[in-house]
This record gives structure tokens, sequence and C-alpha cells, in this order.
């Protein structure tokens, strides 16, 4: 008689793609109302009792990672700087091993708000970098965009980040016409001078009230056509590979060293075919994908007791039915019901 060796479970697609690279929504809050993800009054918030406890969170994240080979972690929301134990669910998430015996990559994307006071903390804890998002360097243009007045806040944060090590420091920026055009070269400038690495994300439909449009939106030609104006760019040697940026290196010159900036065109040059994604909302449903029109319930079977090789089974489930692409464009896309904020970005 033979003994059958099993293989390890993956979250493979029928499309030949395999997710190792998990966002993790910790809340659907946030204490800002960006016009682009959120309407200016909020959402109707998650019921508290159906957003996952740390513990909760932690044994989902022992499933992805020792049992389906995540190998990378992004803390997301609404805005996880809200959730008061942050610190303790990174360092709860660094203690686990990957396949290969090593820890997690961890990240955070974050508005930055609050930041200064927790980044050494969050270092300390295993937190590996941050994202921080900013689409404004002009006061009133960012709290017209943010509608809230916070712009030192999020600088002081970043300045933070940089203090403690947590290289290199990212920014994300959504630039929308007619708005934050006049921004685009000087965020370029700001985050140059300072080795800070700047992604411009084209709009996506996953804001409020359903208003996106396609021709409205400034696009990945656009935004490196007015950046070359002011830079001298060439495309990155590094491969876009899994990662959604396309990245350009722009050229030294007297007022900035040089460096990398990347757009992500996930609209007019989607990676979809080489995504390695998989989502997890604060209220602990699978998204295979931001555009997913269906979700699978882990928090369901996780409350009622299953063990985590039976969730690990549930998630492979789920992810095998990933669609090939979002659809942005295609006849019969729409629009997911939740919002970016609710879905984790
Ligand atoms: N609150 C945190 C922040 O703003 O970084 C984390 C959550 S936020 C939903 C994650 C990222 O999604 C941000 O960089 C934000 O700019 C981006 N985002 C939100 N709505 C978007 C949209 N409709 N299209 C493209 N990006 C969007
Ligand atoms: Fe909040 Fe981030 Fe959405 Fe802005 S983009 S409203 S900071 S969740």
């Amino acid at each position: 008689m033979t003994v059958g060796v099993r293989t390890p479970l993956v979250l493979a697609d029928a499309h030949g793609r395999v997710a190792t690279d998990l966002r993790v929504s910790l809340t659907d809050r946030c204490n800002l109302r960006c016009t682009y993800c959120m309407p200016a009054d909020g959402l109707e918030w998650f019921p508290t009792e159906e957003v996952l406890t740390d513990d909760e969170v932690l044994r989902v994240l022992r499933v992805a990672v020792e049992q389906l080979g995540v190998t990378k972690v992004r803390f997301t929301g609404g805005e996880p700087l809200l959730r008061r134990s942050l610190e303790r669910i990174v360092a709860g998430t660094k203690r686990l091993r990957t396949r290969t015996g090593g820890t997690p990559e961890l990240s955070l994307t974050t508005n930055g708000i609050g930041l200064d006071k927790r980044v050494h903390a969050l270092a300390e804890a295993g937190l590996d970098r941050v994202n921080v998002s900013l689409d404004s360097l002009d006061r009133d243009r960012y709290a017209a965009l943010a509608r809230r007045d916070r712009l030192d806040a999020v600088l002081a944060g970043l300045a933070a980040a940089e203090a403690a090590g947590l290289l290199p420091v990212k920014v994300n920026s959504v630039v929308m016409r007619g708005v934050n055009e006049p921004d685009v070269v000087p965020l370029a400038q700001f985050c140059l001078e300072r080795g800070y690495q700047l992604r411009y994300i084209e709009q996506m439909p996953l804001g409020p009230r359903h208003e996106w449009d396609r021709s409205k939106m400034v696009t990945q030609a656009e935004l490196l056509a007015l950046l070359g104006q002011r830079y001298r760019l060439a495309p990155a040697s590094e491969q876009r590979g899994s990662a959604p940026a396309e990245l350009w290196r722009v050229a030294a010159d007297d007022t900035q060293p040089g460096g990398l900036i990347g757009v992500i065109p996930s609209v007019t040059a989607p990676f979809c075919g080489a995504c390695d994604r998989t989502r997890i909302t604060a209220d602990g449903q699978i998204r295979t994908c931001l555009f997913s029109r269906t979700e699978t319930d882990l928090r369901t079977p996780l409350r009622a007791g299953a063990s985590e090789e039976e969730l690990a089974q549930v998630w492979a489930g789920a992810q095998s039915r990933k669609a090939p692409s979002h659809g942005i464009g295609e006849p019969g896309f729409e629009q997911p019901a939740r919002t970016m904020s609710a879905i984790g970005g």
C-alpha cells in the first residue's frame, strides 16, 4: 500500500494564478471623506459585532500564511490606524511562519493621520513598510479632496515613517480631473527630493454614488505627459510582474536626485493576468478581486468553530472561482455594491 503525500493547499484559480499577497481590511471606518472614496456623510458602518475581533483576524491570518502559502500581508481599511490594537495584530502576524519558514512581509496602507505617534511601535511590532495616501500638497486642495483639513498630520506621519526606517516610504495619489492635476508635478518633486516612491493610481469605479466616468478619468498616458514636461523619464528595468505599478525612472537634475515613480493603470492597462491577490474584509468576507460581485463568508464558519484546515478549504474554493479580469469597460460591467473603504483598498 502506498501512502499518499498530501500536496499543500494553495490559493490557485482556474486561470493559472496563485495568490500569495493578502489585503486585510481592519475596519470600514475612516477619519477622512476623500471624494473619490466616500460620501460626505460617511457610510453606514458595519455593526461592531460583525467586525472580526483581533483573535479572529489573527486566526484568519494564520490560515492564510501557514495553510495557504500567503507570504505578504497588507493591512488596510477604511483607515487601519483607527484600529487601536493594530500593533498587537502586526506583532501577532509577524510571529507566523510562512511555508518556507520565513516571516511574512507586512505593510500598511494608511492616510497617515496619527502615524507619527504610532510608527515606532508598529515598526517594533514587525511592520516592514507603509504606503501613505496623499493627493495634494496644497492645504486647500487637500482639504477639499479629503473633506478634512489634515494635511499637516499626514506630512508628520510621512516624516515619522521615514525616521522609523520603514523604507522605501511609498506615497499613493489619486488624480482627479479638474481637481488636483496641478499637484502632479509638486507631488513628484516632493517625493523625489525625499526618496519616497510615488505611485499615481488611476481612479477606479469604486467610489460613492457610482459617478465614475471613464472619459473623465486621468489616465496613465496623461500622467506621464504631465511628468514628461518637467522630468526625463525612462521605463524602469524592474519588471512589473505581479506588481500593479508600472515604474518609471526619473533622471536626476539640479533640484532632485532622481528616483522611481509608478503609475497603477488599473483601468487603462490592468494587470489582472498576473494578479496574485486575495482579500478579506473587516467583516470576514473573502473577496478574490476588488471588483468581485460575489463574496465568500469566512466569518460564519470561523465563529461556528471550523478547524483551520476547514477554513483553508473554504478560502481555496473561493479563490478557485476568481474571475479572469475585473471587466471594467466590458459589456455588462457593474460596479460592486461595496465601495473601496468597505472592501479594503
Ligand atoms: N485609508 C487608507 C488610505 O487612504 O490609504 C487605506 C484605505 S484606502 C481605500 C486605500 C487606497 O485606495 C488609497 O490609496 C486610496 O487613495 C485608494 N482609493 C480609494 N478609492 C479609490 C478609487 N475610487 N480609485 C482608486 N483608488 C482609490
Ligand atoms: Fe478614508 Fe482612505 Fe477612503 Fe480616503 S481613501 S476616505 S483615507 S479609506
